[in-house]
């Protein structure tokens, strides 16, 4: 006690009536609009929620219910709100898309249906047909190679000590961009899925493996989502992989907290089950946390906020990963906030992906120059800690790669090279969406051949600016 005594002493403190110099013009707190959440009883301008009241719209169950199927559904929630050539549109958007469509009456409730086409969330969950845009020439349905890194069905083990435990297929939401469309929901009529129902048999033969394997110790739990497992399935799942001695660190990745906040106000089962792996996971000495995935500040409101203070208040660590979508965070503002307002929050943005190269979506992707650009433009907001990595997930399974560590990038054939040392040998190619190149370009994209010579020129760039690099670093092969 005595130092701090004598530094209290010494400090030079000003007289109290001494105005405080300010170097940096005043902020009007008006303009910290990330702390400013949506409240009150918004879902009632949706005409079919005109008498839900609040009790009734924060049941998960209810949200559950009532979610979205089909473009009648739709219809019937929206009625008059949107004209009927909108509803056309979605028609046969359902019907030309590889995802099953599922939204939240939350979700819905939190678009701007004055601004159908241009509003963030209709665009991440909606398809409209006449925004479709037709697929890259390379994409394939399981570009990330999940499928062929798999030992046990639903179980990729990619990197040394890490692995993702696809634990089952549905989610409380269905995204039109979601990577896994390979498995992820009901068949449509583009797609039939691969089965990973959460059957406990091959929950069973994953363990096995994970056990089998002593430098595993990082296991993400996905899907689909982990909103969907039962609490009892939960625990199950926690329990098993935290009795394995190499298992140091477990994530529940679910989108729900963006998507259907209000189960973590009223599914106590849930947030209690939770809440006792995370806890025994503290006492094994171990970390289990949850990971997220808000896309847009407009999905975070108040009742997620309240949500996320409860998971706060129990010493649930809760991060983000965030998909980078053209017309919905690529730009700047809407990235600053949306990683202020998560870090208000008390989530830790960890990631934000350049959106994969999926069937059905690219009138979402953007460039991996957007992706730069977006990173330079966040970097410095705010802390080192909440702000996320921007990342290309390499196609062929090189894993998640810095957007600025590219080999090579050329941004007329919009093909980036990419390498993964660690991870895989060999050279992983991204595609930036053809209808963002000249005219020029996108007229070689319809030719086979060109196609070949433009990725062929791509990998020769990237070996001779490797070559040309090699000297200045002290890092041998
Ligand atoms: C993303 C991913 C992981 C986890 O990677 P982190 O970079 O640690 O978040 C593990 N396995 C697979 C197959 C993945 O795609
Ligand atoms: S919640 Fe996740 S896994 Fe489910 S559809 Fe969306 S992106 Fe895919």
């Amino acid at each position: 006690m005595e130092p701090l005594k004598t530094i209290g002493r010494t400090a030079p403190s000003p007289p109290r009536d001494e105005p405080v110099v300010h170097l940096k013009p005043p902020v009007d707190p008006a303009t910290l609009t990330y702390r400013q959440l949506r409240d009150g009883p918004f879902w009632q301008r949706i005409p079919a929620y005109r008498a839900i009241d609040e009790a009734t719209f924060l049941d998960h169950g209810w949200q559950a219910r009532n979610s979205i199927t089909s473009p009648q559904k739709l219809l019937a929630a929206l009625q008059d709100l949107v004209p009927a050539s909108f509803h056309d549109d979605v028609a046969q958007g359902f019907a030309r898309a590889p995802m099953a469509i599922r939204v939240s009456p939350y979700l819905l409730s939190l678009i701007d249906w004055d601004d159908p086409y241009g509003d963030p969330l209709r665009r991440q969950f909606v398809p409209v047909a006449s925004r479709l845009l037709p697929d890259h020439p390379k994409l394939t349905l399981d570009s990330l190679h999940e499928q062929a890194d798999a030992p046990v069905p639903g179980l990729t083990h990619r990197y040394p000590d890490k692995a993702l435990f696809l634990a089952l297929d549905t989610c409380p939401v269905y995204c039109r961009f979601c990577t896994r469309s390979y498995a992820v929901g009901v068949d449509t009529d583009e797609v039939e899925k691969v089965s990973l129902k959460a059957t406990e048999d091959r929950w069973a033969r994953a363990f096995r493996y994970i056990g089998e394997r002593p430098e595993l110790e990082d296991i993400v739990v996905s899907g689909g989502d982990s909103y969907q497992l039962k609490a009892r399935q939960l625990s199950l799942i926690g329990d098993t992989l935290l009795d394995i001695d190499h298992i140091r660190r477990i994530r529940f990745a679910t989108k729900g907290p963006a998507v259907m906040p209000m189960k973590l106000l009223t599914d106590d089962e849930w947030v209690d089950a939770l809440t006792r792996v995370v806890e025994k996971g503290r006492r094994l000495h171990k970390e289990v946390v949850l990971h997220t995935h808000f896309n847009h500040p407009d999905e975070i409101t108040a009742i997620t906020r309240r949500g996320l203070d409860r998971l706060h208040e129990r010493g649930v660590i809760v991060r983000n990963q965030a998909v980078l979508q053209r017309g919905v965070n690529d730009t700047i503002d809407t990235m600053q906030t949306l990683v202020k307002r998560l870090g208000y929050c008390n989530v830790q943005p960890y990631y934000v992906y350049v959106h994969d190269l999926v069937k059905g979506v690219e009138d979402l992707r953007t460039t991996v120059q957007t992706a730069v650009d977006l990173e330079k433009a966040v970097r410095g907001v705010t802390a080192g800690f909440q702000t996320p990595t921007f990342v290309c997930d390499a196609p062929g399974g090189g894993g998640k790669r810095v957007v600025h560590s590219f080999e090579h990038y050329d941004r007329d054939t919009g093909v980036s090279v990419w390498t993964a040392p660690s991870v895989k040998p060999g050279f992983f190619l991204y595609f930036d969406p053809i209808d963002t190149l000249a005219p020029a370009y996108q007229a070689r994209w319809a030719v086979p051949a060109e196609q070949d010579e433009m990725i062929a020129q791509a990998i020769a760039a990237a070996r001779a600016q490797m070559a040309a690099t090699a000297h200045a670093s002290s890092v041998r092969r």
